[in-house]
């Protein structure tokens, strides 16, 4: 079968890997309907050193369960199903405790010999726990709201969950990419009443507004600052929702945050340190998120999806054929695409 493989910093190919079989009773197999490329691919998309044999790639995809384990129950050949970002046997401690993503039986995608999400079909761990089955057929218009349960969403969501998003917290989510949009809905789904959205590409912004923002701020650092706090009568907002995960925005997230508030961050961090220096201790600041456990919230948001109450699938703007997967990293890459959907 086709699978994409990164060789490097901006070298992503497709290529004949072997075709995945059940290897443990606890596997399923599933063909591929739709995949696609998330923010955290970019990370290795630009700096990833060459290497020979190159790794798989690709953690989010939607699929037809075509063969399965004898340990695995509740699913049929024939199902469509949607994986999230880890897999997980979602029994153990940390999977009841709703984190899935430290499963003691789970792992990551594209690691360790597990196969990519962005290839013709995927050899499923612990298929019983990792996959959820979706009451419509591959042919479905809600295909791409149903694939950002996946990562995407369950990561805004993640963020506005973690945070304490409720109707008397004001918000501000930083980053206009498919998370930091992701994440206003989030906040609109919770209640939130005020949402500024910083994000400076206007057609990203203007989907923020359809997703529940109520204010835009495209100016960055001091002057972002400044603008937000304009907008809050000088205290900024009571929850932060950090969308980017570089160092800027997470010294923004603080410097917006209202005294005895809460910060939220999801972006993939590119920063070693965050400022929790006396000043921010002195305002009784918190910093949570993390790595979302998408499991844990996709039966929380699926009927919203599936009854049309929410849309987070109107963040893919570009679709490619899996041979073309490689225009679809340059175009997130270079941001003439804002998420990417990749057909098998
Ligand atoms: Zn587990």
């Amino acid at each position: 079968m086709r699978a994409t493989i990164i060789h490097g910093a901006g070298d992503v190919r497709v290529e004949n890997v072997p075709d995945p079989h059940i290897q443990a009773s606890t596997d399923a197999l599933v063909r591929v309907v739709s995949a696609c490329i998330c923010g955290s691919d970019l990370w290795p998309y630009r700096s990833m050193a060459a290497s020979e044999h190159g790794e798989r790639i690709g953690h989010e995809f939607i699929g037809v369960v075509e063969d399965f384990g004898s340990d695995v129950s509740g699913l049929t050949k024939g199902d469509l199903v949607v994986a999230p970002f880890v897999w997980a046997d979602n029994t153990c401690d940390f999977c009841r405790e709703g984190l899935q993503t430290s499963c003691r039986h789970g792992g990551l995608w594209g690691r360790n010999g597990i196969d990519g999400g962005q290839g013709e079909a995927v050899r499923v761990p612990q298929a019983q726990g990792t996959l959820v089955k979706l009451p419509v057929g591959e042919d479905s218009a809600l295909l791409p709201s149903l694939l950002s349960l996946s990562d995407v969403f369950p990561t805004g969501y993640h963020c506005a969950h973690t945070a304490g998003v409720t109707p008397r917290t004001t918000v501000t989510v930083i980053g206009d990419g498919a998370v930091g949009l992701s994440a206003v809905l989030s906040a609109k789904r919770l209640g939130a009443e005020r949402i500024i959205l910083m994000g400076r590409h206007k057609d990203r912004t203007d989907l923020g507004l359809r997703f529940g923002a109520t204010d835009i701020v495209a100016e960055r650092g001091e002057e972002g600052i400044e603008k937000v706090k304009e907008l809050t009568g000088g205290d900024g907002t009571h929850r932060v929702l950090e969308c980017v995960g570089l160092k800027d925005a997470i010294e923004t997230a603080f410097a917006v945050v209202r005294d005895g508030g809460v910060v939220s961050r999801v972006g993939a961090p590119q920063y070693a340190e965050v400022p929790m220096d006396f000043g921010v201790f002195f305002r009784n600041v918190t910093l949570t998120g993390g790595v979302a456990p998408a499991r844990a919230y996709i039966d929380e948001l699926l009927p919203d999806v599936l009854d049309g109450t929410i849309e987070p699938g109107l963040v893919f703007d570009l679709t490619v054929d899996l041979d073309d997967v490689s225009a679809g990293y340059r175009a997130m890459a270079e941001r003439t695409a804002l998420k990417v959907l990749v057909r098998p």
